[in-house]
């Protein structure tokens, strides 16, 4: 009886569904109620319900920097900003001539500095190292960089992310004005950078475990012969001895 019911029920949905155009599968309703109400609290999508927001645009982080060389505190700003705002990837854009910092101390090729960062970021899902502003030469400029990006990606969202040292300095970045009105930035915490982030930016705060680790420590240790290991990946420690980088 119960089977006979159930096939008169099916041929009835049939039935249905051949007479109108607009059928909501019920199977369907409870993700998408899960969907909707997460995009409502949270104004975000998350990896888990992939199937129901195919449609929203690819969110991409940029962690634009030197990397001269990456270190944990880089790896570990690109992981929490994945995961905490549920991003689609992160790149980190490796600065091809970093103008603000030229002329201060002789920085490594890009090429080089590029391959620290492949190497530091491995294997990792979802983060990977660019060499966007290599290709495009000449001094890195972010709006330049974001320019370039959006034209050959068309309909992806582009977050910058910076630390809170660099998000200090923003107002002194290449056409700051243009950068201001169109980006939406990302400013994680650092050690030592206590302040909040120039006004008229529009700056998303994301909360990171503190590590008070930089390039410039890592070159002062290795120039002083002391070791740099746990700092940055051991792929990093590697191509440091082999090339024989910040001996000084
Ligand atoms: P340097 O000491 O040579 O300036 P760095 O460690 O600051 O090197 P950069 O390549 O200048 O590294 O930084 C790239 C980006 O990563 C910047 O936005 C910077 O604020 C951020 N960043 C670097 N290290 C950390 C860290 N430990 N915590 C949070 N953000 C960081
Ligand atoms: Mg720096």
């Amino acid at each position: 009886m119960g089977w006979i019911s159930l096939n008169a029920y099916r041929a009835g949905l049939e039935r249905y569904k051949s007479k109108h155009s607009f059928y909501y599968e019920p199977s369907r309703l409870w993700s998408d109620i899960r969907h909707f109400w997460h995009v409502f609290l949270t104004g975000y999508g998350s990896e888990s319900m992939s199937g129901a927001i195919a449609q929203r645009p690819k969110r991409v982080g940029i962690l634009g920097g030197t990397f001269d060389p990456p270190h944990l505190g880089h790896l570990v700003v690109a992981d929490q900003v994945l995961d905490q705002l549920g991003l689609d990837e992160v790149r980190l854009v490796v600065n091809n001539s970093p103008w603000q910092k030229v002329g201060e101390r002789e920085i490594t090729p890009p090429q080089r500095r590029l391959a620290l960062v492949a190497a530091a970021v491995g294997a990792a899902p979802r983060v990977a190292a660019s060499g966007v502003e290599i290709e495009l030469g000449g001094p890195s400029y972010s709006l330049v960089t974001l320019e370039a990006l959006s034209a050959r990606e068309p309909g992806t969202e582009w977050l910058v992310v910076v630390g809170a040292d660099a998000a200090a300095g923003l107002d002194t970045w290449h056409r700051a004005d243009e950068l201001r009105e169109r980006h939406e930035f990302v400013v994680v915490n650092r050690p030592g950078h206590e302040g909040p982030p120039p006004s008229g930016w529009r700056c998303r705060p994301v909360e990171i475990p503190a590590l008070d680790v930089s390039s410039s420590e890592l070159r002062r240790l290795v120039a002083s012969g002391r070791s740099i290991r746990w700092l940055t990946p051991d792929p990093v420690v590697e191509l440091i001895d082999r090339w024989r980088l910040y001996r000084g």
